[in-house]
């Protein structure tokens, strides 16, 4: 039997459909190891080509040479050097593209990706990530910062070396501020934060919990909107990535790396996105936001319906996904 499940926080509605399922296993892709080397003479982001990058913003030097370089994005679609005002074109609204966008190449070993790779350059990445996110939440004119990673063709990108990005935005969109608003509702109305109720719900069921360590929770969320859909949560209340503390972040670099581990293990290295999902600047100290990460691989494509309601359709009960993922040996 079909049925439709909310998610708790943006009231938003799925379909599980197992009658079309299929077994997490039936989602093995077909393709092959990717085969890369581990060096490419032509590839910018990887050692001896730092030329063909902007300077670095931020690195990691090891011995002479570097095992982390943030740099700004050569082919940015917003810049850093533009207004933030809004302009009237008759009845339509516009604003100059500001905005700042970095490139964090995560290790300098081509063919290596966060499931491969040593703990310390994890270690590495989410330390860039939280030094960056800092600096640009300075930045007067900024008020949401995006961290996401895509990994593969079907996720977006064609560049092979490993690297994610973060853009730091004037404008925070309606589909970051509809769930704020339903998160402050329920704050205003039962005084807690509701992802805490929703993490604290997940542990007494368990079943769709993946993995937990002293700070963070990883698990395939009740009304996961596509199969092997993942979010890893804090346990303690913090509504911003920034404000994560150096032990919380070593262990999250632990449990971000042991749950793609499992997916790419479990799942035979699918492409995949992940996102960062901070509260905007000025909300970094709120009661009602939960920061997290989602984690979508890219094992189907939205159709028409999903594009035409917002409605997701997936075949595969979180039950099982998260099951499968957590009998995977890393
Ligand atoms: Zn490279
Ligand atoms: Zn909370």
């Amino acid at each position: 039997m079909p049925e439709f499940r909310q998610n708790m926080i943006s009231k938003e509605w799925v379909i599980i459909a197992t009658e079309r399922a299929k077994r997490p296993d039936q989602f093995l892709p077909k393709k092959e190891e990717r085969g890369l080397p581990s060096h490419r003479e032509d590839c910018p982001f990887c050692p001896g080509n730092e030329s063909m990058t902007p300077p670095a913003v931020f690195s990691i030097e090891k011995g002479e040479s570097w095992s982390l370089r943030v740099v700004p994005n050569k082919f940015a679609a917003l810049q850093s050097h533009l207004t933030t005002e809004r302009k009237r074109e008759g009845r339509f609204l516009k604003a100059d593209g500001f905005g700042i966008a970095e490139v964090i190449i995560e290790t300098p070993i081509h063919n290596r990706t966060i499931a491969t790779m040593d703990p310390e350059e994890v270690r590495n990445t989410a330390f860039a990530y939280r030094e960056r996110y800092l600096a640009l939440s300075k930045v007067k004119q900024i008020d949401l910062i995006t961290i996401f990673r895509n990994y593969g063709e079907r996720a977006g990108t064609s560049l092979e070396h490993p690297h994610s990005q973060i853009i730091a935005t004037p404008i925070v969109p309606p589909h970051v501020r509809n769930p704020l608003y339903q998160s402050q509702l329920a704050c205003d109305t039962y005084g807690n934060c509701i992802y805490c109720e929703m993490i604290d719900e997940e542990v007494r069921q368990e079943v769709r919990v993946i993995q937990e360590s002293e700070y963070f929770i990883a698990i395939c969320p009740f009304a996961s909107r596509s199969p092997f859909e993942t979010r890893i949560y804090p346990k303690i209340h913090r509504s911003s990535f920034g404000s994560v503390n150096d032990e919380e972040l070593m262990d999250f670099a632990k449990i971000l790396q042991d749950t793609l581990k499992r997916i790419y293990y479990g799942l035979q290295n699918p492409d995949y996105n992940y996102i960062i999902r901070s509260a905007p600047i000025e909300d970094c100290d709120v009661k009602y936001h939960h920061w997290y990460v989602v984690i979508v691989p890219k094992l189907t494509t939205p159709a028409g319906f999903e594009i035409g309601t917002g409605i997701y359709i997936n075949t595969t009960l979180p039950e099982d996904c998260a099951h499968f993922l957590r009998e995977v040996e890393i």
